[in-house]
């Protein structure tokens, strides 16, 4: 594949990868080609286009783009929905192997998880991924075949030392596979810590405009590549061409929208620290967020989404989500628009998140315009008496 050049600055990789080749009265943007199949006689070439579910020239410009991002040698590989990433960096697990997971991982991911248990007796093991010692412990006890991470977690936003956990897997020959979605390879790259995998919901910040539900994998190991793609093809949950093209428009903003976001959620969080009707907030901007000391050595920025727990407990924070104007009460993140939940209304949320704990996911908006919504909101809230 075309390499960016290394010494661009991520925010104008941003811009700059996946683009057509610069010839007269070429088009600047990638076309959207709607073919099911190629034309093609004998044995097929290496990388030769034959069938879209292997693969289509509308992904490619996308894969190119998200892979100069993560700074990886192979394209990402595009699929039609976050989860369908995952469970294509599960099937690395062997059946019956181990993995070790933060049990504040996405929910949905903890799910996928069990059913591997039931399915194929792959051994879950749930960690506190912050707790670098525990982890390495659990690493330790039995044979593991791929440790998962999450940092900053979705909805705790424990930052993991992720270059330590990297170090321990691999010394007991495990895998490491990192959901990035979170903070996006503009505020940090795991493959360039030496991570073996990672995965990304594109359905957030990647693509930015809540208008599409894609997923991506990527790795720097032609082997892994290889399994990622056959894994790709023969389950076929495949993107659509028009999505994957809207993912890569996203993408061209990616930098400004994270900027702006993470700028706006600090400032929100700094605020939120002193709010009369406010327990606890947490975004690791804070300087006494547990995961402030890592976040700040490891990250290139603190992230776009906070925790915050109302005085007034879980019925506080369902009033708060009927109360708010401008924040879109909504699941998902990463939109342009700001956007919160209280996150245990979902049964199937781990059982050690608060109940009383909103996930705010910071859009692009101006801060003042948020602050008074989320201020009266949280206000409202209060005992009339
Ligand atoms: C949303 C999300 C996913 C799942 O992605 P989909 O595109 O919804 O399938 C996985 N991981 C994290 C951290 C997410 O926020």
């Amino acid at each position: 594949m075309p390499h960016e050049p290394a010494d661009l600055a991520p925010s104008t990789v941003a811009v700059t990868a996946g683009r057509p080749p610069r010839t007269q009265g070429a088009p600047v943007n990638p076309p959207v080609v709607l073919s099911s199949t190629y034309v093609s006689t004998g044995v097929p070439a290496p990388g030769e286009l034959l069938y879209t579910r292997g693969g289509t020239e509308t992904w490619q410009p996308f894969e190119q783009a998200l892979a100069a991002l993560e700074r990886s040698t192979l394209p990402a590989l595009v699929l039609g929905s976050g989860m369908a990433a995952i469970a294509a960096a599960f099937s690395l697990v062997p059946a019956g192997g181990r993995v070790v997971l933060p049990r504040h991982s996405y929910q949905v991911t903890l799910g996928y998880a069990r059913d591997l248990t039931e399915r194929s007796g792959v051994e879950v093991v749930l960690v506190d991924i912050d707790d670098t010692d525990a982890v390495r412990a659990q690493l330790l006890a039995a044979p593991t075949s791929m440790l998962w991470v999450e940092t900053p977690t979705n909805p705790m936003l424990e930052v993991a030392d992720l270059p330590a956990l990297v170090a321990a897997a691999h010394e007991v020959g495990a895998l490491v596979g990192v959901d990035n979605t979170f903070a996006t390879p503009l505020v940090q790259r795991p493959l360039e810590v030496g991570a073996d995998v990672v995965v990304h919901s594109v359905t957030k910040y990647l693509a930015g405009h809540s208008d599409v539900v894609l997923g991506a994998v990527l790795t720097d190991d032609p082997a892994l590549h290889a399994r990622l793609l056959q894994h790709r093809t023969v389950h076929g949950a495949i993107a659509g061409p028009f999505e994957v093209w809207l993912a890569l428009r996203g993408l061209r903003t990616l930098a400004l929208r994270v900027e702006r976001a993470q700028a706006t959620a600090a400032e929100l969080a700094r605020r939120l620290a002193t709010h009369p009707d406010v327990l606890e907030v947490r975004h690791p901007s804070l300087p006494d967020d547990p995961g402030h000391e890592r976040a700040t050595r490891l990250m290139d920025g603190y992230g776009s989404i906070l925790g915050v727990r109302p005085r007034g407990g879980a019925d506080a924070a369902d009033a708060v989500t009927r109360a708010v104007n401008l924040w879109v009460p909504a699941t998902s993140l990463g939109g342009v628009e700001s956007s919160l939940e209280r996150r245990r209304r979902f049964t199937t949320e781990s059982a050690t998140v608060p109940e009383d704990l909103l996930r705010l996911s910071v859009g692009i908006e101006d801060v003042e315009d948020l602050w008074a919504d989320l201020d009266r909101a949280l206000r409202s809230t209060r005992p009339t008496s």
